[in-house]
């Protein structure tokens, strides 16, 4: 993993004090949400794998992005 501090959220927030610290990540289709077994948190951007221009572990809270899609349930 290449996750920095700026990429790392705390396990256990709550559903509303997470989507904040997160931002776009939070409900993008492109992001994947990981929780490491340290108690930390990450959202992967699957665009990493083919876009160098989006970090695989985004620093967060993401407030603006042009590869945001808003996940469809
Ligand atoms: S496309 Fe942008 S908002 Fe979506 S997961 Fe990647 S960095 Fe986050």
């Amino acid at each position: 993993m290449s996750e920095s501090e700026e990429s790392r959220l705390e396990l256990g927030l709550d559903h509303e004090t997470e989507p904040r610290r997160a931002g776009l990540c939070a409900d993008c289709a492109h992001a994947r949400r990981i929780e490491s077994d340290r108690g930390s948190v990450f959202y992967l951007c699957d665009l990493s794998a083919s876009d160098s221009a989006y970090p695989k572990y985004p620093r967060l809270p993401v407030m603006r992005c042009s590869g945001y899609i808003v996940q469809t349930k």
